[in-house]
């Protein structure tokens, strides 16, 4: 699945007139509590639990990391959301992030600020959640085995429903 009546799934904001036209399709066809999207949201819900149960592990592992980087990832070309994530937001009824549309890919991102980033986990675009730079993935490397396969299992749960959350809106 790669598409959404129309909106491609790796759209972004800075196609504006793409972005705006996937805005207002989304807008027209989630209704809150629209029997026919139950399947969608339940899925989304389920999403939103798998990303908060991964948080916990994922940022005691980025505190280690991140404070020593000296090429931070979080650069304004990373922080758009996907089609994944707008199907998300709108299952339930989350609100899609306003982009500052002058910024240059290359700028720190909108969301990022002294304290790391202002949006929870469960908000952000997933990508944000899946990057796994060379660091962290070296630095898996040393945690105990049973702790990172049980990540790793939360993970594939979390992408496997995330992608069902699409089929099911689409149906
Ligand atoms: S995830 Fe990796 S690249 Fe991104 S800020 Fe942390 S250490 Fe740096
Ligand atoms: S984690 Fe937050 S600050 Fe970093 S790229 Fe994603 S949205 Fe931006």
């Amino acid at each position: 699945m790669n598409h959404f009546g129309g909106i491609a799934w790796d759209i972004s904001w800075r196609d504006t007139e793409q972005w705006d036209a996937a805005i207002q399709a989304l807008s027209d066809l989630f209704c809150p509590d629209s029997p026919e999207h139950a399947a969608s949201r339940q899925a989304a819900e389920r999403v939103r639990e798998l990303i908060n149960a991964v948080d916990p592990f994922l940022q005691e592992q980025t505190a280690v990391i991140c404070p020593r980087c000296t090429n931070v990832c979080c650069i304004d070309r990373h922080g758009s959301f996907d089609l994944h994530d707008l199907v998300y937001a709108f299952c339930l009824q989350l609100p899609v992030p306003r982009y500052e549309r002058h910024r240059n890919e290359t700028d720190p991102c909108q969301f990022l600020d002294a304290a790391g980033c202002r949006l929870p986990r469960h908000q952000r675009p997933f990508r944000c959640t899946w990057h796994f730079c060379e660091a962290l993935i070296a630095h898996l490397q040393t945690l105990p085995a049973k702790k990172v396969r049980a990540f790793h299992a939360a993970f594939q749960e979390l992408q496997r429903v995330r992608a069902k959350m699409l089929l099911r809106a689409c149906n």
